[in-house]
């Protein structure tokens, strides 16, 4: 997959390409981007992108012919193409699944007071990354970028994406690291009994716990199974349950016995 990325500001994307997953995952061809810089494209004789809108107002509008040009001029077969605007539909992992499955993906940023409205009959849909104003969509191309770059093969371990937060519209269970005690906060230990079986169902239930205290919207759309209601009931007993009692006595005393 190639993505392009049309900005007034290429320079932006420098670092984003050059760090961390994305410089290995763009190094292993996983996918390529292109920054596409929009002022090449105009053809006003001063080098202008964006003027004072018509009508009068606030700011600087992106004029619509730099733009167009530049989608013409970089269009890859089957790309789809979407355009970063606060008034689009706001992206979230399903859109990012959905996008890892095209050909090609072209994000087009606005920035200044915004884009000429003639643009959005040239793009496929508009993009929101949330209710709030940026300066500029060099921000949220990035997100969307990042986001689904890594869902392709070979950009991060399958295992890596299996648990994640939104799989399934669910957050995911929370994660720790050594040492056992950190200024008095101790990792479960359900996590040191060794019996995987009883750990991946430790962490559904907190993983269920968590999306319903910390995002309600998405709780009430889970598809709970007989194992998540049976889990979420386990969450009104104060007591823990004899499966995670034994699971961690039984790694205690594996432990002791090794
Ligand atoms: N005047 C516009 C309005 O009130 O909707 C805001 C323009 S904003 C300052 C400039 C550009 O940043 C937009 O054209 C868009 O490309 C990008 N942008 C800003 N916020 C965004 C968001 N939440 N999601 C996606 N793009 C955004």
């Amino acid at each position: 997959m190639t993505i392009t990325i049309l900005t007034l500001f290429p320079e932006m994307f420098d670092g984003f390409q050059t760090n961390s997953i994305m410089k290995r995952a763009l190094g292993k061809g996983v996918a390529s981007i292109k920054v596409v810089n929009i002022r090449d494209y105009t053809k006003d004789k001063y080098g202008r992108t964006d003027t004072p809108p018509v009508g009068g107002g606030a700011g600087l509008i992106e004029k619509a012919q730099p733009i167009v040009d530049a989608i013409r001029a970089n269009e890859l077969p089957n790309t789809h193409k979407i355009l970063m605007s606060p008034r689009g539909k706001t992206y979230n992992e399903a859109l990012a699944k959905n996008y890892a499955k095209v050909d090609n993906l072209m994000i087009i940023c606005g920035h200044y007071e915004g884009i000429d409205e003639r643009v959005n009959a040239y793009v496929d849909e508009l993009v929101s990354i949330g209710d709030y104003v940026l300066t500029g969509g060099e921000i949220p191309a990035m997100a969307i970028a990042d986001s689904v770059i890594r869902l392709l093969d070979g950009a991060i371990s399958e295992d890596s994406l299996k648990d994640e937060s939104f799989n399934d519209s669910a957050l995911e269970y929370p994660q720790y690291t050594e040492p056992y005690d950190f200024e008095g906060q101790t990792v479960p230990d359900i996590l040191y009994c060794g019996n995987h079986e009883a750990i991946e169902k430790w962490r559904r239930k907190q993983s269920l716990k968590l999306t319903r205290e910390f995002r309600p919207d998405l709780f009430k759309n889970l598809q709970l199974s007989k194992k998540d209601l049976k889990l979420l009931a386990e969450l009104e007993d104060e007591n823990p349950p004899k499966w995670e009692v034994d699971a961690i006595d039984k790694g205690k005393k594996f432990k002791k016995n090794k």
